[in-house]
């Protein structure tokens, strides 16, 4: 499947909506079932989502209106779960406050969320990914702060990933990456991360590359990266402009 993350303090809410949907056309090659998009505004995020290809997703649920500076979005090859409309990412957890998407599978996550059911957690997929959101939402009422809530839940789920989370009242986006393709492309005031350098090449060819087991975050302006062990990356030295 195929995943972004765009954060921009540059384009209006339709031009970002609008740029997330391209990107996603580019990313359908990937395989998908299904696709969706999260948006985050300053007092909420919306997720929008549906079985079928990204044409589908865009009559349907008209994703040009969503609102927000900070966006994500999937094209799904369902491993858990048959496609269908609640199936799709974004995935949500019990509050609506955290929305996930996720490339790869979650091998333990009948055993957490077993775990998490039994705390209260109500889930509304049969995907793997849900897990992710409650497992952040589970950390975050213990007192952890996001980015902590985050590698938490990371370091507990097992199997390859390429993991994107947007919390909201955060200008954040989360990302990481075990064994499943993700890069960050970095643009005037716009930082984006997908699933390839490609489908990113019509706002910048400037990439950062991530390895396998790290973590972290962008936003508009900020580039974060640590590894799983918590070494910190530094980030600017991986910086290259790739050939278009
Ligand atoms: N395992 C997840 C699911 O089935 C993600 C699949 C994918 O990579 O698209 O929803």
């Amino acid at each position: 499947c195929g995943i972004i993350g765009i954060a921009s303090e540059k384009l209006s809410d339709r031009k970002l909506a609008e740029l997330t949907v391209e990107i996603l056309r580019r990313l359908e090659y990937r395989g998908y079932d299904s696709v969706g998009m999260a948006s985050m505004s300053e007092d909420r995020i919306e997720v929008r989502k549906a079985k079928g290809s990204v044409e589908e997703f865009v009559k349907k649920r008209s994703p040009s209106t969503m609102k927000g500076k900070v966006f994500l979005g999937h094209t799904r090859w369902a491993t858990h779960g048959e496609p269908s409309d609640i199936n799709a990412h974004p995935h949500t957890d019990c509050s609506g406050e955290i929305a996930v998407v996720h490339n790869g599978t979650i091998l333990n996550f009948a055993e957490l969320k077993n775990d998490l059911i039994q705390k209260g957690h109500e889930f509304k997929s049969e995907t793997d990914t849900e897990v992710v959101a409650h497992l952040i939402e589970h950390y975050r009422k213990l007192g952890m702060d996001n980015f902590t809530a985050f590698k938490r839940a990371i370091l507990s789920i097992e199997g390859d990933h390429a993991i994107l989370v947007v919390i909201k009242g955060d200008p954040r986006i989360f990302f990481s990456k075990r064994n499943n393709p993700l890069k960050i492309g970095v643009a005037d005031g716009m930082t984006l991360i997908s699933s390839d350098s490609w489908s990113m090449f019509m706002v910048t060819n400037k990439i950062i590359p991530i390895n396998d087991e790290e973590f972290g975050y962008i936003s508009a302006r900020e580039r974060y990266i640590e590894k799983f062990s918590g070494e910190r990356v530094d980030t600017n030295s991986r910086l290259y402009t790739e050939d278009t």
